[in-house]
């Protein structure tokens, strides 16, 4: 049998939902990319949220 999940693939190990508060808390935020825009003037922007708290942050490539 063949497991496949997006989250055992991050980093091989899963982190527990109350650790992963945890590091919210301190803004160690888990992204996932949400959305590319790359018709922002010269470069990209991409929209990120986060898996746990499901803030969302933007970032600007080149
Ligand atoms: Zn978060």
């Amino acid at each position: 049998m063949t497991e496949r999940s997006p989250e055992t693939q991050h980093k091989g190990v899963p982190i527990p939902p109350t650790l992963g508060r945890l590091l919210c808390a301190i803004t160690l935020h888990d992204y996932r990319v949400v959305e590319v825009n790359s018709s922002f003037g010269s470069g990209t922007v991409e929209t990120r949220q986060c898996r746990r708290c499901n803030i969302r942050h933007l970032r600007q490539g080149r």
